[in-house]
């Protein structure tokens, strides 16, 4: 038998515990699924030192306390891959693996994926030393060495951030010019300590005593394999949404990003999309918390217009 809700939450992370927490708590039933443990990206973070109110927490127990929060109201959570969402007007079927769920309100926070370069110490060395996220950890590199593999818009732009802590930044790329926008470019070609490496075939990251020390690369033109010495390897070989199941609804943008306005409502009346899934520039945790905050405010204002 299908099982009815007011909302079904697509997706653990910190926006969708945070849309179930102001959904449950307006009074609404609250459905929260996953196809993993709850918490999202978070439990692959060691340590987050910019999400207010913790100067230091590790990610799984962030996650533990937001799952404590969002629950405390009542709402539901359960395990299954969503596969599809169906719109039928004013009431909206989600389709999992494990069963279907009928819903007044959907709210998708399914999040984004880094790519990875899939080189040997890329995943071991995950969280020491390993990167995707300037923002996120560059602060533990002051004064450090590091390197980043990429050369688009991110890896450009991330790049430059890093220098604000970083001793130097070499930026390795696989081509001989950066694809990154001119106007970042510039900027990087005039920053006196971004260096480049050009041609290069990433081989492995590097390690001593369990953490990075340096980037291992192939030149395509000598043959030469050479390492850049880092403490740091930011990884922005792209990035992507996790937005699969959403094809149908014709919400999504070329690249399949979901465009919202300011109340995280999408082109669908009654479906939303909050955190790292919606198109924008900066991808944190305390963003997808606030985005999930107005889209359960928001499910409860849409639903009383049903009548
Ligand atoms: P996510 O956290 O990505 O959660 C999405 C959830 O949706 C996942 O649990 C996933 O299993 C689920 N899901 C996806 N598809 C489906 C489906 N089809 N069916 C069912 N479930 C599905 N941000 C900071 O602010 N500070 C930091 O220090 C920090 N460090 C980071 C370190 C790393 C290594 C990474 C990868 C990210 C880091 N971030 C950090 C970014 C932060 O984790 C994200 O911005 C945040 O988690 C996004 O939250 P979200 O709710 O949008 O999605």
């Amino acid at each position: 038998m299908m099982k009815t809700y007011d909302v079904v939450v697509i997706g653990a992370g910190p926006g969708g515990l945070t849309a179930a927490l102001y959904a449950s708590r307006a009074n609404l039933s609250v459905m929260i699924l996953d196809r993993g443990i709850y918490g999202g990206q978070m439990n692959n973070t060691a340590e987050i030192e910019n999400y207010p109110g913790f100067d230091s927490i590790l990610g799984p127990d962030l996650s533990e306390k937001m799952y404590n929060s969002s629950t405390r109201f009542g709402a539901d959570f359960g395990y299954g891959t969503v596969e599809s969402v169906e719109d039928n007007g004013d009431v909206k079927v989600v389709h999992t693996d494990d069963g279907d769920y009928e819903a007044k309100v959907v709210i998708i926070a399914t999040g984004s994926q880094y790519k990875k370069i899939g080189v040997p110490g890329e995943e071991e060395l995950s969280g020491r030393g390993v990167s995707y996220c300037a923002v996120c950890d560059g602060a533990f590199f002051k004064d450090q060495d590091v390197a980043v593999i990429g050369g688009g818009d991110s890896a450009v732009e991330e790049g430059v951030y890093l220098t604000q802590m970083a001793k130097s930044v070499t930026i390795i790329h696989r081509r001989d010019q950066l694809r990154a926008q001119k106007v970042l470019q510039n900027r990087a070609f005039k920053n006196d300590k971004i260096k480049f490496v050009w041609n290069a075939d990433v081989k492995e990251i590097t390690s001593e005593n369990d953490k990075v020390s340096g980037v291992k690369y192939v030149d395509k033109e000598t043959g030469e394999e050479h390492v850049v010495p880092a403490k740091g390897a930011f990884i922005y070989v792209g990035i992507q949404p996790m937005t699969e199941p959403f094809k149908n609804l014709g919400i999504l943008d070329a690249d399949g990003w979901i465009d919202t306005n300011e109340n995280m409502e999408t082109k669908v009346s009654g479906i939303y999309a909050i955190g790292d899934v919606r198109k924008k520039s900066l991808r944190q945790i305390a963003l997808a918390v606030g985005e999930g905050g107005i889209a359960g405010q928001e499910a409860f204002n849409y639903i009383q217009t049903l009548g």
